[in-house]
C-alpha cells in the first residue's frame, strides 16, 4: 500500500498538470496511467494560447524544449472556411515574424506532446508516476486521528494486481469514461452538451499554409460540426470531423464516412488529399463539452479536465482548461493540506474558482456554437467576415477572448459590420 497525501488518476495533460503544479508548490504527489508513455490519445493535436500560457506559469522550459523540438510544427494562424468558396485567413498575431515572436500555437501528435509533458514529470523527484495501473476501485472511508477527529481517506486500487494508493486527496484526471466518472462522480453523458470527432492522420495533404495556419472548414450540409485540417510536422497533416452527439443521433451520422465523404467528394478538398495517403487507422472519442454545469469537487476528491467536462463548446479545445484545471486543483490541494480541512464543503472553492476563470467564457462560447445550428445565420456571418478587413483579427479574438466574443453576440456589432462589408 503507497500512502500519499494527493493521488491523482490520469496522466494527460490535466494529470501531469497538477502534478508538476503540486511538485512547483514543494508537494509530493502519485500519479496514476493505465496506459504506457508514449501512448496515444485521439485529438486534433492542437495546442492553442491557454495551454501555452499555463505550461509557461508551471515552467517556462516545458514551451521552451516544446518550441525547439522536431515534434511540433509552430503554427501562426487560423483559416476559416465556409463551403470552399469563401476562405478566410487570420494571422494569430498582427505581422508577426518567425523566429523573433514567441510561437503563438504549436501542432503536435498526443503521442509525442503528452510524453514531452511526461519527460517533465519523469525530471521531478516530488512525484511517483506508476504506468500501466488502471484504477478500477474507488472507496472512501473516514478515519479518526489521535487527536479525534475525522479524516476522509481514499483507497484506490487496481483490480488486476495488488497495487493500491491511500490518500487524502484524489484529483481525478482520468477523462470521461474511466470508472470514477461512472461509480463516484455520476456524470451521464447528455448528448446535448458532448460531442463526437474522429481524427485521422494524412501524408502529402496539398495547399496547406506556408505558415502552417489550422483550417476549420464549415460545411453547409455537415453544420453544425466542422472539418479541420491541421499541419504537423514532416508533411503530414491531423485531419478530422467532429459534430455534437445530439446532432449525430438524430440525423444518424456516421462521422468516419462523413471524414471520407469530405475529402474524397468535396470540390476544393478533394484535389488537395489527390495524392495524400492515410497513416493508420480513422478513429475516434467524445468530448465532453464544459456548455453544461457539473458539480467538480465532493470529499476529498477533484474533477480535472475532461472528467470536469471542460471542453470548449464552439472550438472543442480541451487541453487548455485540462491544464489550468490541474493548476487549479493543485492550487486547492496545497489549501486543504494546510488547513487539515478535505471536506467538500471546503472543497467547494476548486469549483468556485473553476467557474471563475473558465464559466463566462464557455458560456458564451456555448452560445456562439447554438448559432452554427442554423447554416444561414452562419454563413451570413463568415459572408460579412471575409468582406470586412478590420474583422479578420476580431473574429480570431473571438476564438481567444471573452470581451471579442461577447461583441460578436451584441446585434449593433453585426449592424456596424454589415455596413461596412464591402
Ligand atoms: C477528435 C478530437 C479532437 C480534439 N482536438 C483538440 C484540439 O485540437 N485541441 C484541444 O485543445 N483539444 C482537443 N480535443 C480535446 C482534448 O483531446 C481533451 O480535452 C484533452 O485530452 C483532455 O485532457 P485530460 O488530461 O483531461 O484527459 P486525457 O488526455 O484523456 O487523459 C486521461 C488519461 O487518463 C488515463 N486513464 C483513463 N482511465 C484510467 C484509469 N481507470 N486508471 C488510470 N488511468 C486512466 C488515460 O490513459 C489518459 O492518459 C479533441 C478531442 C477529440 C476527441
Amino acid at each position: 500500500m503507497i500512502e500519499t497525501d494527493v493521488c491523482i488518476i490520469g496522466a494527460g495533460p490535466g494529470g501531469a498538470a497538477a502534478a508538476l503544479r503540486l511538485a512547483q508548490l514543494g508537494i509530493p504527489s502519485v500519479l496514476i496511467d493505465k496506459a504506457q508513455f508514449p501512448r496515444d490519445k485521439v485529438c486534433g493535436d492542437g495546442l492553442t494560447g491557454r495551454t501555452v500560457a499555463i505550461l509557461n506559469r508551471i515552467d517556462p522550459d516545458i514551451v521552451r524544449t516544446l518550441e525547439k523540438s522536431p515534434i511540433q510544427a509552430d503554427s501562426w494562424g487560423v483559416t476559416f472556411s465556409m463551403d470552399n468558396k469563401r476562405e478566410f485567413p487570420v494571422p494569430f498575431r498582427k505581422d508577426y515574424k518567425k523566429g523573433d515572436d514567441s510561437t503563438p500555437c504549436f501542432v503536435s501528435k498526443r503521442i509525442h506532446f503528452d510524453n514531452h509533458l511526461i519527460d517533465m514529470v519523469r525530471k521531478q523527484p516530488l512525484i511517483q508516476l506508476f504506468e500501466g495501473k488502471s484504477i478500477e476501485k474507488h472507496d472512501y472511508t473516514v478515519q479518526k486521528t489521535p487527536s479525534g477527529e475525522d479524516v476522509g481517506v481514499w483507497t484506490v486500487s487496481d483490480k488486476k494486481s495488488d497495487f493500491q494508493v491511500r490518500a487524502k486527496i484524489l484529483i481525478v484526471a482520468s477523462g470521461p469514461l474511466s470508472p470514477f466518472m461512472r461509480h463516484v462522480a455520476n456524470i451521464k453523458v447528455d448528448p446535448k452538451h458532448n460531442a463526437g470527432a474522429v481524427r485521422a492522420y494524412y501524408k502529402n495533404v496539398k495547399g496547406c499554409h506556408k505558415d502552417n495556419f489550422i483550417e476549420l472548414h464549415f460545411l453547409k450540409d455537415h453544420l453544425p460540426g466542422y472539418f479541420w485540417i491541421f499541419p504537423l510536422p514532416n508533411g503530414e497533416a491531423n485531419v478530422g470531423f467532429g459534430m455534437l452527439t445530439e446532432t449525430i443521433s438524430k440525423r444518424k451520422v456516421n462521422l468516419e464516412k462523413s471524414l471520407l465523404d469530405i475529402i474524397q467528394n468535396r470540390p476544393g478538398i478533394k484535389e488537395r488529399f489527390a495524392e495524400a495517403e492515410l497513416d493508420g487507422k480513422i478513429v475516434g472519442f467524445p468530448l465532453p463539452l464544459g456548455s453544461k454545469r457539473h458539480q467538480l469537487s465532493g470529499d476529498g476528491y477533484m474533477l480535472v479536465g475532461d472528467s470536469a467536462s471542460l471542453v470548449d463548446p464552439l472550438t472543442g479545445e480541451g487541453i487548455g482548461n485540462a491544464v489550468y484545471s490541474g493548476y487549479i486543483a493543485a492550487d486547492q490541494a496545497e489549501k486543504c493540506l494546510k488547513a487539515q480541512n478535505f471536506s467538500k464543503e471546503f472543497m467547494k472553492d476548486y469549483d468556485v474558482r473553476v467557474w471563475r476563470v473558465m464559466g463566462t467564457e464557455l458560456n458564451l462560447s456555448y452560445r456562439l456554437q447554438r448559432i452554427g445550428k442554423y447554416p444561414s445565420v452562419f454563413n451570413f456571418v463568415l459572408w460579412v467576415a471575409s468582406r470586412n478587413v478590420q474583422i479578420s483579427e476580431l473574429v480570431y479574438a473571438m476564438f481567444n477572448n471573452i470581451d471579442v466574443r461577447k461583441k460578436v453576440l451584441n446585434p449593433v456589432f453585426w449592424f456596424k459590420m454589415v455596413i461596412n462589408a464591402k
